[in-house]
């Protein structure tokens, strides 16, 4: 057996706890928190809070929650630890340090904003169990809990009515979600502004569905990114659920600590 290329996820994690300034970036559903049918009821395991609490201790560390959620949900639903910087929308809202951002709407994307309210409306009012939420540059339409038969009849509904108003919009799939965003920010753009914003030297980050796979992307050297159960995935390492996620980053939490920072 040869050895392995890259080194194991503990030796990836000590070398990252050496770094001088750390950004630990998190998404939130389906890596800290388990999925639920009810998004509001959506909250992140005991041992994942525990854990970010413990980093959010340390100095010279900065984390953040990068999630598809309006930021005002997100905030809701992770109980917004203080010190936290918040990222919605994928990319479309900051709340960093209570100040609330996001990326300028021209009045050409507002107007687009408004057409595609009113094609999304009549597909969700075509298909029962679905419904739309508003994000600042665009729109969800939400299918959880339905029918495997339903949710694709109401996806492939709403992206004919997008496409047939000719709409220059950005489409997002997601589990149980369709995302029509007029601004085409991903969560690798959200990564790269964090990391300026902060000044961090090495980046790590967690994550689960689809839309992550652009802020793993948005990695680099001496970065760590993490894909959280199946699927395929540009990531360096995986585990297999938000009881593993929150287990890595209490590992990082302690060797961080004993650093001396
Ligand atoms: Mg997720």
């Amino acid at each position: 057996m040869s050895e392995p290329m890259f080194p194991t996820l503990d030796e990836a994690l000590t070398r990252l706890a050496s770094t001088e300034h750390l950004l630990v970036a998190l998404d939130f559903d389906g890596t800290l928190a388990p999925f639920v049918d009810n998004p509001e009821e959506s909250r992140a395991i005991p041992e994942a809070r525990d854990a970010v609490a413990r980093l959010l201790e340390v100095s010279h560390t900065t984390v953040a929650f990068v999630s598809g959620r309006a930021v005002d949900s997100l905030s809701r639903a992770s109980e917004s630890p203080d010190g936290i910087l918040l990222v919605g929308s994928h990319g479309a809202e900051y709340r960093f340090d209570g100040v609330d951002t996001h990326p300028p709407l021209s009045d050409g994307d507002r107007a687009r904003v408004a057409t595609l309210s009113g094609v999304l409306a009549v597909v969700s009012s075509e298909h029962p169990g679905t419904w739309v939420e508003a994000k600042p540059a665009g729109f969800a339409l939400h299918t959880r809990g339905l029918p495997d038969e339903l949710e694709l009849a109401a996806n492939e509904a709403a992206r004919r009515a997008v496409a047939d108003a000719n709409l220059q919009v950005k489409v997002r799939d997601g589990k149980d979600v369709i995302e029509f965003s007029i601004l085409s920010v991903t969560k690798g753009d959200a990564l790269r502004h964090l990391r300026d914003y902060t000044g961090a030297t090495a980046v790590l980050y967690a994550g689960d569905d689809v839309t992550d796979e652009d802020g793993f992307a948005a990695l680099g050297e001496g970065d760590l990114s993490l894909k959280c159960g199946p699927g395929d995935t540009v990531a360096n390492y995986r585990v297999a659920s938000p009881a593993d996620v929150a287990a890595v980053l209490a590992t990082l939490a302690q060797e961080r600590a004993a650093t001396g920072r």
